[in-house]
């Protein structure tokens, strides 16, 4: 009883019905029907793989989630694909991956996603963590994440473990931050390589329909697999009727935060000279590493790619077995 009142009482509905927008030049996208405000005061917990609550969802509304990025030229593709469909997503940044890509995370707050945090470096031990390295690791990650967005004011208050390996310690501290700490209700296993983009869309389907046709899903824009399969999976979300839903975070947020003066391409690494002198050498170092570490996640170099063609090859190359990200925390292999 508590928590359906206390799940209602904090939705607003910023947007009107749960018919899509039109999209400008894309008739048959699915378009993003509506948001919905988070108060993490009022919904602390997110998500019904680790949580009791989840977003308030109707029917067939599904609400996309994205972690371990920015990477290009993931990253950016997967930014594409969401313009094309008018899709409005909510990111979880790792913090060195943001020192590294400033530019990337400017871009994903100005075409209007919004951009939560995923700890500083993703280490895969948040629930053995002392007091300390949590706090290094959540303040970290929202410092860095808030440098590389130029305004503090833009942040969403709101945390998703890495591996999801959360604990009540944990939670008690992301509660203490008035962070809102965000589970999922769906996974489509994108870590996994050798997954194909048609696997992903599969599961990702099958898993929503499972529990109650909606959900808050978890993807991954580090991968080429998701960045391949993400057309597909809102073809087909549209094709069944969904509708996509944002979270977006209580309280006012600019509009837009400054792009970088010199814009990169996909495919270069580092940041723009402006950006990079303002980083310290030490912050330099750790984004190199961040980068190094997760491009040997990947298994797999592709930093030129930036067609689809050169992301397939890719996805093809990928044999070995997932090391990245959220693959290696036990929690999952019980699925
Ligand atoms: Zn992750």
């Amino acid at each position: 009883m508590r928590r359906i009142s206390l799940v209602f009482g904090l939705m607003a509905l910023a947007m009107g019905p749960a018919a899509a927008q039109s999209c400008p030049g894309h008739p048959d996208a699915i378009g993003t029907s509506r948001t919905i405000t988070v108060d993490p005061s009022v919904l602390p917990q997110i998500g019904t793989m680790q949580y009791k609550t989840s977003l308030p969802l109707e029917d067939h509304e599904v609400v996309i989630t994205f972690d371990d990025g920015p990477l290009p030229p993931y990253t950016s593709r997967i930014l594409d694909v969401l313009a094309e469909n008018c899709v409005k997503v909510d990111y979880f940044l790792v913090g060195e991956m943001a020192h590294a890509y400033p530019w990337l995370v400017r871009r994903i707050y100005n075409a209007g996603h919004v951009v939560g945090t995923h700890s500083l470096s993703h280490p895969l031990n948040f629930n053995r963590m002392d007091d300390s390295g949590i706090e290094r690791q959540v303040d970290g990650g929202i410092a860095a994440v808030k440098t590389a967005l130029g305004d503090p004011h833009a942040i969403a208050p709101f945390f998703r473990v890495p591996g999801l390996l959360r604990n009540t310690k944990v939670d008690s501290f992301l509660a203490m931050k008035s962070l809102a700490v965000w589970s999922a209700d769906e996974v489509a296993d994108d870590w996994h390589h050798g997954i194909t983009p048609k696997q992903i869309v599969k599961l990702a389907i099958n898993r929503i329909e499972a529990k109650g046709h909606r959900g808050v899903l978890l993807l991954h824009d580090i991968h080429p697999a998701t960045a391949l399969a993400l057309p597909d999976l809102l073809k087909e979300l549209k094709a069944r009727g969904y509708h996509i839903v944002q979270a977006v975070p209580a309280g006012e947020r600019p509009a837009s935060v400054p792009e970088p003066i010199a814009k990169m391409r996909d495919g270069q690494s580092g940041s723009p000279h402006v950006m990079k002198a303002s980083m310290s050498v030490e912050h330099a170092a750790k984004a190199k590493r961040a980068h190094r570490h997760h491009r040997r996640q990947l298994k797999h170099v592709v930093a030129q790619a930036t067609d689809d063609d050169a992301i397939a090859k890719a996805v093809a190359s990928r044999t070995k077995k997932a090391q990245t990200a959220d693959s290696g925390a036990n929690w999952f292999t019980w699925r």
